[in-house]
């Protein structure tokens, strides 16, 4: 029988020493949970490993032990590299050298481009952390309560708090599983979903004061101004993309968030039935059909009015 790539996966693991564990610019909780979960279960396994986000960990996900390892830059040393929850090489930053190929690419956006030399992708699971909680068994590699927790946050925030579509049985089954390694599902739910600062909020504001609905497509933007005037840190949306989508007289929600790099970062949602994952891909983003992104560049109307253009064909 011809071996699947988890089984390439397994062995690829078994075969090497040093890895190097690597995920996505402004890393969400999926991004966070993989790189840790995986990264502390090869250390068990006796690996040296290096884990690496080039934005760093979101003080969000501070929490989580092993979350101190995780560093911002490459060591320059000779390692397997693991990307996970990745659909294209370019997500990862520069960690990765442009004309280096990863070996391995865990993950589950539908428009993942299959970029490393063996391929472990399912776009039917809820989220990259869904994956390894059964395939870590399998390779051999056990899922101690750190890893748990890693894994746990990421099916928690991917799902925010089981309650998109992609939330299944299996999805709560591995939950269960998880919380019975010792994650604390109710400590870790509130942790990743329930806080968020005053500044969050205020920011909120800047959006939805800008609030626009035209023909079930919800939309707004926020700039560079909005993040000054109060104080807020990151350069995301705070998570507004996520409040405007409980709007009911909407099918589809954008959110234009304008950087000082001359790029505006797009995130785009949609009711099941709908698929903006192709648009986000379009703009040389990608995502999964109900929630995509992308970061295009130019100036802040430029792009509204180009990604407007592209969105609403599919409402019709
Ligand atoms: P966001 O709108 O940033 O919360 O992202 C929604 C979904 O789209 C997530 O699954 C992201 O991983 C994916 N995504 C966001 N931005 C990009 C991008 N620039 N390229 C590829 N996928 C993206
Ligand atoms: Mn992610
Ligand atoms: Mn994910």
């Amino acid at each position: 029988m011809p071996s699947t790539p988890a089984d390439l996966a397994r062995q690829t693991i078994a075969q090497n020493e040093r890895f190097l564990v690597v995920s996505h610019l402004r890393p969400d909780g999926d991004a966070v949970g993989s790189v840790l979960g995986l990264g502390l279960a090869l250390q068990a396994a006796g690996k040296d490993v290096l884990m690496v986000l080039e934005d760093g960990v979101p003080k969000s996900y501070r929490h989580l032990t092993g979350s101190e390892q995780i560093v911002r830059k490459a060591d320059g040393r000779d390692r397997c590299t693991i990307v996970t929850d990745c659909s294209d090489q370019s997500r990862v930053g520069s960690v990765i050298p442009e004309d280096a190929q990863p070996v391995l690419n865990i993950d589950h956006h539908n428009t993942n481009l299959n970029f490393a030399a063996i391929n472990v992708v399912d776009s039917d699971a809820a989220a990259t952390c869904q994956m390894l909680a059964v395939l870590l068994p399998a390779w051999g590699l056990p899922i101690s309560r750190e890893v748990a927790e890693a894994l746990l946050t990421g099916i928690i925030t991917d799902t925010i708090g089981f309650r998109v579509a992609s939330t299944s049985p299996a999805v709560l089954r591995t939950a269960a599983d998880l919380f019975e390694h010792g994650a604390d599902l109710p400590t870790l739910y509130a942790k990743a979903l329930l806080r968020r600062s005053y500044e969050a909020v205020r920011y909120w504001g800047a959006g939805l004061s800008a609030l626009k609905l035209e023909n079930r497509l919800l939309w707004t933007r926020l700039t560079l101004e909005d993040r000054r005037a109060v104080n807020y840190p990151g350069r995301d949306d705070a998570d507004l993309v996520n409040i405007l989508q409980t709007v009911e007289d909407a099918d589809v929600f954008v959110v234009f968030i304008e950087q000082n790099d001359g790029t505006v970062k797009v995130s785009w949602r949609a009711r099941p039935g709908f698929d903006v994952s192709q648009i986000a891909l379009h703009f040389g983003g990608g995502g999964h059909k109900p929630a995509a992104g992308a970061s295009i560049r130019g100036s802040l109307d430029v792009v509204i009015q180009k990604v407007l253009t592209a969105t609403r064909p599919i409402l019709r």
